[in-house]
C-alpha cells in the first residue's frame, strides 16, 4: 500500500523493521545505508555541505534520493554518467513512486545534443542535407518516431547506432536554434526539457550538464537547470576534472569548420547565400587551416607556453584568421529579415575570436594553456589551475546545501584531499562502511619480488606474473593498465599464451566489449582508463582484476604539471599533496570493480611493488578497504580452492 510521505523520516524508511523492509522483495537491512540517509536528512535540514563515502553495497541511490524526496525542496541529483541518469530515473524513481502516497514530481535533463530538433527535421525535409542511404534509413527512424515521443531524447532509439552522422545534423545543439524566434519553440523538446524541470522537485542531470550550466549561470544566454536548494552529486570524485573543463576556454580547428559548414548549409536553406559570403567562407577554411597547421605536429596534448614566439613567428596567419572572422560577422550582418537564424551564427563567430584572443594573449595566470592534436585536428585549451577558488564561489558559496558521494572520496580515511581541491570549508562527512565481508570475499596480492616498474626488466617478470595469474584464476579477469603503450604490449605477449579466450580496448565499442566479456566463459580483458570505473560485472565472471602500476597520473600532462607546480610554489608538497592521493582514490577505483555482491570473491594484484617497498606505499592500504593481504602467489591458488 503507498504511505502519506510526511508520516516518515528516513530513518522509520530504512530501518530493520521500515517502511522499505514491507516493499522490498530482497530487503536487507543495512546500517550503512540508514546511517547516510540521516546524514543526507540533517544535511538538507541544516543547510549543510556533507561528504559521504558510501562503500561499494551499501545502497547509497536511494539513501540520497529518499531524504531528497522528504526534503520537499527542489534537489538537482547529478550523476558521472547517462547510465547513472537513466538507471535513477527509469528505475529507481518508480519503485519508489509505486510505494509513496503521492506524485513524485521528478525529470532528467541532459546536454542538448541527446535530443532531437524539430525544426531540423522539418528543414531535413525539404532540403537534401542527408547523404548516403544509411543517413536516409536513420532519418526515415528519426522522422517517424518524432511523431511520437513527449521526449525527444535519442536513448529511446535504439535501432539507431551511436555514430549516426544523420542524428549529428538533427540534433539540438544551441549552434544552431534561434530559441524563442522558432516556429517549433512552443513544442521544442529542449523548451519541454525545461517546463518539466521547472515543475519538478527532484531533477536529474549529468555532471557535464551542471558544471556547463554552473559556467554560465547569470549570463545572457545562461543556463538551463532552474533554480534549486540543494544538489546531489554521485560519483562526486569525478568534479574536479569535469569542473575544469567547463570553467576552461577552447577553440579548435573542428569549430571553425563547424561554423563554415553551418552558415553555409543556413544560408542555403533560408536563401541568403551570395558570392561574397561563399568567398568569404571559403577564405575561413583556407585561413583557419594556414593558422593551425602552425603548431606542433606531435600527437596528443601538451603544455603550450610560446604564444608570444608564435606571434613573432605566425602574426599574419594569426591576423588573418581574425579578420575573415570579423569579415564573417560583416556578411551576416549584412543578411536583411534573416536575423532570427543568423543571430546563433553570429554569437559563435564572436566566441570564435573572443576565445583565440584569450588563448593568444595567454595572460591568465590562473590558466594552463596547452594544445591537442589528434589526426588532423588542433585544439587550443585554456583549464583553471584551481577549481576550488572558482567552486567556493559558484557552487559552494551560492548553494545551501552541496553533497558529494561516491564509493572512493577518502584518503587514508580522511576528505583533507577532496576538501582542498574543491575548496569546500568545515562540511560535515560521514564514512559509510560497505555491508560486504572483504576480509573473506577478497585477497589483494603484492608480487613482491617484481622489479620497480620503472626498471628495464619489469615488462619480462610482470608479463611472466600475469600469466601465472591468469592461470590461476581461470581468465575471468581484468587487466588494467595506466597507459595504451603497456596494454598492447602485454595483449601482444600474453594473448596467445594463454587458454582463454582475450578481448582488447580498442577493437570495439566499450559497451559491446562489456558484453562480450559477459557473456564469454574465462574472458580476459585488456583495458586501459576508461575500464577503471563505473563498470560492474557481478559474478564468477569476474574473479581477478590484476593492476600494472600504482596509477600516478603523467607527470607530462598539462593538467597534471601545472597543477604541481602551483603546489610547488605555494610551499606545498606536489607528491603527497596531490600525486599520492589522486592515485589512491584511481586504484580504489580500480579495485573496486571486483566485489559488487555479497557472493562476489576474487583476487586483485597490483604489479607494482612500490606499494609495499615505499613509505608512501601505506597511503594506498590505508585507502582501501580491508582486504586480506599476501606476497604469496601459492596463497592465491589456495583461495581459489577453497570457493
Ligand atoms: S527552438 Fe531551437 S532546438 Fe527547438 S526546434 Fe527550434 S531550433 Fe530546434
Amino acid at each position: 500500500m503507498p504511505v502519506e510521505t510526511r508520516t516518515f523520516s528516513s530513518r522509520h524508511f530504512f530501518s530493520r523493521h521500515g517502511v522499505l523492509s514491507e516493499w522490498h522483495p530482497q530487503y536487507e537491512f543495512r546500517p550503512g545505508q540508514l546511517e547516510m540517509a540521516e546524514e543526507v536528512e540533517r544535511a538538507l535540514k541544516e543547510k549543510r555541505h556533507l561528504i559521504v563515502e558510501a562503500g561499494t553495497g551499501t545502497g547509497k541511490t536511494l539513501a540520497y534520493l529518499v531524504p531528497a524526496i522528504l526534503s520537499g525542496k527542489r534537489v538537482v541529483v547529478s550523476t558521472g554518467t547517462k547510465s547513472l541518469q537513466e538507471q535513477l530515473f527509469f528505475k529507481d524513481i518508480p519503485f519508489l513512486q509505486e510505494h509513496i502516497g503521492r506524485e513524485l514530481r521528478v525529470c532528467y535533463m541532459k546536454g542538448r545534443g541527446n535530443y532531437a530538433c524539430r525544426q531540423k527535421i522539418y528543414d531535413a525535409e525539404k532540403e537534401p542535407i542527408l547523404t548516403g542511404l544509411e543517413e536516409v534509413n536513420d532519418f526515415q527512424i528519426i522522422r517517424k518516431w518524432e511523431q511520437e515521443t513527449d521526449v525527444g531524447d535519442r536513448s529511446e532509439i535504439k535501432q539507431l547506432p551511436p555514430s549516426s552522422s544523420a542524428w549529428a545534423k538533427l540534433d539540438a545543439r544551441k549552434e544552431l536554434c534561434s530559441g524563442d524566434k522558432c516556429l517549433q519553440f512552443e513544442r521544442c523538446f529542449i523548451t519541454k526539457m525545461q517546463q518539466r524541470a521547472r515543475e519538478s522537485d527532484l531533477v536529474i542531470v549529468n555532471h557535464h550538464l551542471f558544471f556547463a550550466d554552473l559556467a554560465v549561470r547569470g549570463e545572457d544566454y545562461g543556463g538551463v537547470i532552474p533554480e534549486y536548494e540543494a544538489v546531489i552529486f554521485d560519483e562526486a570524485h569525478e568534479i574536479e576534472t569535469v569542473a575544469g573543463a567547463y570553467f576552461g576556454q577552447s577553440v579548435s580547428s573542428y569549430m571553425v569548420q563547424e561554423l563554415r559548414r553551418d552558415v553555409l548549409a543556413v544560408s542555403r536553406r533560408k536563401g541568403f547565400g551570395s558570392e561574397d559570403l561563399d568567398r568569404t567562407l571559403t577564405m575561413l577554411d583556407e585561413t583557419a587551416r594556414r593558422f593551425f597547421d602552425c603548431f606542433p605536429e606531435q600527437e596528443g596534448r601538451a603544455g603550450y607556453y610560446q604564444q608570444r614566439r608564435f606571434l613573432e613567428e605566425h602574426n599574419k596567419e594569426y591576423i588573418d584568421l581574425l579578420h575573415v572572422l570579423e569579415l564573417t560577422t560583416a556578411d551576416l550582418k549584412l543578411v536583411k529579415d534573416a536575423s532570427d537564424e543568423t543571430m546563433p551564427l553570429f554569437r559563435r563567430v564572436e566566441e570564435i575570436r573572443d576565445r583565440l584572443k584569450f588563448w593568444m594573449r595567454a595572460e591568465d595566470p590562473r590558466f594552463v594553456y596547452w594544445i591537442e592534436r589528434r589526426g588532423p585536428g588542433v585544439n587550443l585549451e585554456a583549464t583553471p589551475i584551481d577549481v576550488a577558488t572558482l567552486l567556493r564561489e559558484r557552487l559552494f558559496g551560492a548553494v545551501s546545501t552541496v553533497i558529494m558521494t561516491s564509493a572512493t572520496l577518502a584518503v587514508a580515511g580522511t576528505f583533507d584531499y577532496l576538501q582542498n581541491r574543491l575548496g569546500i570549508a568545515s562540511p560535515r562527512t560521514a564514512i559509510v562502511s560497505s555491508p560486504f565481508d572483504y576480509q573473506k570475499q577478497v585477497t589483494l596480492y603484492v608480487p613482491h619480488h617484481l622489479p620497480d616498474p620503472r626498471d628495464a626488466d619489469f615488462i619480462d617478470k610482470a608479463v611472466e606474473e600475469t600469466k601465472h595469474l591468469l592461470d590461476i584464476s581461470e581468465g575471468r579477469a581484468f587487466v588494467l593498465f595506466t597507459s595504451y603503450q603497456q596494454m598492447r604490449l602485454f595483449h601482444e605477449r600474453l594473448s596467445f599464451r594463454i587458454d582463454y579466450p582475450c578481448l582488447l580496448q580498442g577493437t570495439g565499442p566499450n559497451t559491446a566489449l562489456l558484453d562480450e566479456f559477459r557473456a564469454t566463459k574465462n574472458c580476459v580483458l585488456f583495458a586501459t582508463a576508461s575500464f577503471w570505473q563505473g563498470i560492474d560485472v557481478p559474478g564468477d565472471q569476474l574473479s581477478c582484476v590484476i593492476i600494472d602500476r600504482l596509477p600516478f597520473a603523467v607527470p607530462s600532462d598539462p593538467i597534471v604539471d601545472a597543477r604541481v607546480r602551483a603546489i610547488r610554489d605555494s610551499g606545498g608538497n606536489p607528491f603527497f599533496d596531490y600525486q599520492v592521493p589522486e592515485a589512491a582514490i584511481t586504484l580504489k577505483q580500480g579495485f573496486g570493480r571486483l566485489i559488487r555482491s555479497k557472493a562476489d570473491r576474487g583476487i586483485l594484484a597490483i604489479l607494482d611493488n612500490r606499494i609495499t617497498a615505499k613509505r608512501y606505499g601505506q597511503i594506498f592500504f590505508d585507502s582501501l578497504p580491508d582486504y586480506a593481504f599476501t606476497l604469496d602467489r601459492a596463497e592465491l591458488e589456495r583461495f581459489f580452492r577453497n570457493v
